[in-house]
């Protein structure tokens, strides 16, 4: 027999990232609750925002984010707040590459479906074939998930150099001897293994925050959520499996028994409000910005993977040149970081003379570690407490620190809440 349900009527949402805002959207849209949204700084957007930056005189974001056309959820998070006409959606799955050691340059293309295969529209990298390909597929696709992508494919080679430790770090934020197989075989089973159609590169012209975020909040607001600003959520306080009050620096919010909620707040915060290991191991991305003269650039393919050098990716969006430095733990002085990373624009897009301006940025827990170990710590959604459930990239899901991971779990939580909660068990 099911447990007795009660309706709930408010959801308080803790966290305003990506998570928080698909749950607090999905909550408010349905009419059926209150919705109370508590951020603990002054913005909303967490690990994906973007920001008027003065050196640059541009708008730019925190990070490039790569999205692929497979990353269904983004694209109906877009299409729910009016932004999906702002995406850059790419006519082919083509992506040019670029390595630094030789100059040799070449275009990753996925066909769209048998037929455009038999017409040779697949273009691996040079020395890549086919077969050894599906053979490498086949060994992801059936990795046990305490091995690590290095231990699942065991050769080295071309296919190593110029497909797998350049996606290990684009996808995982992880180099192949460390990144686990699984979540990367996850992003491949969405994307790649559905072919072209799936693998369209997306970019945001317009920056992160007004396509992602900015409007996603207005939408929410104007639904009649309130959103309450600097509000750190400090403490939990329970009794038995009901949390009976939310302590905030500065309030004590206490919970009615028709009262829900969502934490939507990084692995780290999350464990350790609810007394729970989660992965805490946070992983660095750092950033590059380059303010160029726009006729250097005019006619660059929006995003370029490079190989052999500091940068990994290149993106381009007017007359901002912005490079990617996955697994960016092991990198020096922000001086020389950014000296050297101009170095490799240069040659990649052939400019010469210097930037007009330049800002690094380093996120420090840009994604949490998708190593086997800290993935076999991800939390669930549901903690076993009564009114309570989690949202957010860290929570248990194939996929690795993703938008796509974070607008799911987010949406996943709201429909838990809307699902009704159990009734509190007798005595507590
Ligand atoms: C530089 C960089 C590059 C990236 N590149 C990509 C990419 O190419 N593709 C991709 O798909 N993903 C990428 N990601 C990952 C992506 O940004 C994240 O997976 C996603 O934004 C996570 O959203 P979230 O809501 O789960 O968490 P968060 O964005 O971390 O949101 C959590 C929110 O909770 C708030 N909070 C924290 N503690 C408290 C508290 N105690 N009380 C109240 N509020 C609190 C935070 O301020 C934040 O607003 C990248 C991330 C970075 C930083």
């Amino acid at each position: 027999m099911h447990p007795a349900r009660a309706r709930v009527r408010r959801v308080h949402i803790v966290g305003a990232g990506l998570s928080g805002l698909a749950a607090a959207l999905d909550l408010a849209r349905s009419g059926a609750v209150e919705v109370h949204l508590h951020e603990a700084t002054g913005r909303a957007g967490g690990r994906c925002w973007s920001f008027h930056d003065a050196r640059l005189d541009r708008l730019i974001d925190n990070g490039n984010h790569l999205v692929l056309s497979g990353n269904g959820a983004v694209l109906d998070h877009c299409r729910r707040i009016g932004t999906f006409d702002l995406l850059d959606i790419a006519q082919d799955a083509a992506l040019p590459f670029h390595d630094l050691a030789g100059g040799a340059e070449w275009t990753l293309r996925i066909p769209d479906g048998p037929v455009d295969l038999l017409r040779g529209r697949m273009a691996l990298p040079p020395d890549v074939g086919a077969g050894g390909l599906v053979a490498d597929l086949a060994r992801l696709l059936t990795a046990d998930p305490t091995r690590t992508v290095a231990q699942t494919l065991r050769r080295r080679g071309a296919a190593w150099d110029r497909l797998w430790d350049p996606l290990s770090l684009a996808v995982l934020n992880e180099p192949p001897d460390t990144g686990s197989a699984v979540p990367l075989a996850a992003v491949l089973r969405r994307t790649l293994l559905k072919g072209g159609r799936a693998c369209r590169p997306i970019t945001m012209p317009h920056g992160l925050g007004p396509t992602l975020i900015a409007p996603a909040l207005r939408m929410i607001e104007a639904l009649g959520a309130r959103v309450v600003w600097r509000a750190p959520l400090r403490a939990i306080d329970r009794s038995g499996d009901t949390v009976q009050a939310l302590i905030f620096d500065k309030t004590r919010v206490p919970l009615d028994p028709q009262d829900a909620v969502i934490l939507a707040v990084p692995a780290e915060i999350a464990g350790g409000l609810l007394g729970r290991s989660a992965p805490t191991d946070g992983r660095p991305i750092l950033n590059a910005h380059f303010r160029v003269p726009a006729a250097a650039v005019a006619g660059a393919p929006p995003v370029i993977g490079v190989l052999n050098g500091l940068a990994q990716w290149i993106f381009v969006r007017g007359d901002v040149v912005s490079v990617t430095v996955s697994a960016a733990d092991a990198h020096g002085s922000a001086r020389a970081d950014a000296a050297r990373l101009w170095a490799e624009v240069a040659q990649v897009l052939r400019i010469e003379g210097e930037p007009h301006a330049t800002r690094l940025l380093r996120e420090t827990a840009a994604t949490f570690a998708a190593t086997p170990a800290s993935l076999a710590a991800r939390l669930p959604m549901h903690t076993g407490l009564r009114n309570l459930v989690l949202a957010g990239d860290h929570v248990v899901s194939p996929l690795p620190s993703t938008l796509e991971g974070a607008v799911m779990s987010g949406r996943a939580s709201a429909r838990a809440v809307l699902g009704t909660l159990p009734e509190p068990a007798r005595g507590s």
